[in-house]
């Protein structure tokens, strides 16, 4: 199977996507993408830019060489926009800041608190997108599940360090551990290499994030590339999404509240009670907009439905709550997070990041009153659902 659109390899041409707006691919080498689109929109005092990749010399060489290729230096950025705290999408941003004075626009509620909870050690894609992308590299199902290979074939190494895949190794430096909200010890994960997170140490960590010079709120108006631009306000994916609609070029800026192939992690542990509720309404929302002819996203290609896309994310987590529902009927009885989690997922798969999405999915069937949960003696969640 080709490769996810969402994983290619960052092409170091620029593109005309809308009026007055260029897409630029930076690099990035995460589980699931190869490549994060930093849009570039232009008007009569330079430009703003709008999720400038990873921290590092290396995105910022990419970023310049891009900027040049539409007759721009870092210094002609006067604004630096991030659709959320994640570090693939504010990574440049600092620089554009210490070194030209930009403004920088994020949500209000905007925040990245390195490594204080599992919440910033969350990942960009969901695992049944990893596991549907190792299928695909690797057709060799029993030997993915006893081998510690780069299973997903583009991870470029990050993806095999020899650790079993049995959720229970903790020797990374203390950076996992301690009780999950389910109970128990925080497994780690099998997946995600924490890549972000050593990329963040290494690079400075606290010091890449940036300042919010101009937090922003649903229903704000921003003129960009010489047009009104309006906020959308898109928890879900993280609390702090935002997107933007231009109404009068029919584009709307997705970040990663809409990709084209994937669906994005959605964590349940969040600041939001009901982060998959939050995830459905930012849908909708979206999906409403009327008269948008092409959503640009943060990972892949510029796409025209946008209502199309919302509805098939939606229809992917009903999908994986009634998968839930089965489960618990097969059970019979109440099943902790990780007992349900080992039958939503492959063995390689088991660990944090997979039992915080099933976490999600099971707090939203409860707070929806089609589950019920307790705890046991030992302190771990039990659900069982209607
Ligand atoms: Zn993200
Ligand atoms: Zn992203």
């Amino acid at each position: 199977m080709a490769k996810r659109q969402e994983q290619e390899t960052a092409s170091s041409t620029i593109t005309e996507v809308g009026p007055g707006i260029i897409r630029m691919q930076l690099p990035i080498h995460m589980p699931g993408l190869g490549h994060v689109n930093m849009y570039a929109l232009l008007d009569s005092n330079g430009a703003a830019v709008i999720d400038p990749g990873l921290p590092g010399r290396f995105t910022w060489r990419a970023i310049e060489d891009r900027l040049k290729q539409a007759d721009l230096k870092p210094k002609d950025v006067h604004t630096v926009l991030i659709t959320h705290s994640h570090p693939d999408h504010f990574g440049g941003a600092r620089r554009f800041v210490e070194e030209h004075g930009a403004k920088v626009v994020a949500h209000e509620s905007f925040r990245f608190g390195l490594a204080k909870s599992i919440i910033e050690r969350q990942p960009e894609v969901s695992v049944n997108d990893l596991e549907a992308h190792a299928d695909a590299t690797q057709p060799d199902h029993e030997a993915a599940e006893h081998t510690h290979t780069d299973h997903a074939g583009h991870h470029n190494g990050h993806d095999h360090d020899g650790h079993d895949h049995d959720g229970h190794d903790h020797g990374d430096g203390g950076w996992w551990g301690g009780p999950s909200p389910w109970g128990g010890q925080q497994p780690r994960p099998p997946l995600n290499r924490r890549l972000l997170w050593s990329v963040m140490r290494m690079l400075g960590g606290r010091m890449s994030v940036p300042e919010i010079s101009h937090p922003v709120a649903e229903g704000d108006w921003l003129t960009l590339a010489g047009r009104q631009m309006r906020v959308l306000h898109t928890p879900g994916h993280t609390p702090d999404h935002f997107c933007l609609h231009d109404p009068e070029a029919e584009i709307f800026i997705a970040g990663d509240h809409v990709l084209p192939t994937i669906t994005p992690h959605i964590s349940g542990i969040s600041s939001s009670a009901d982060p998959l509720l939050a995830f459905f309404a930012s849908l909708d929302a979206a999906g409403a907009i009327p008269n948008v002819s092409q959503v640009l996203p943060a990972h892949g290609h510029p796409f025209a439905d946008l209502a199309e896309r919302t509805e098939a994310i939606k229809a992917h987590h009903v999908e994986r709550l009634e998968k839930i529902q089965e489960i618990s009927r097969m059970f019979g009885r109440p099943a902790n997070v990780t007992e349900f989690t080992r039958h939503l997922f492959r063995k390689r798969s088991w660990g944090s990041m997979a039992e915080s999405e099933t976490y999600a999915h099971l707090e939203h069937l409860r707070l929806a009153g089609d589950a019920e949960s307790t705890r046991d003696r030992q302190g771990m969640l039990l659900y069982t659902t209607g």
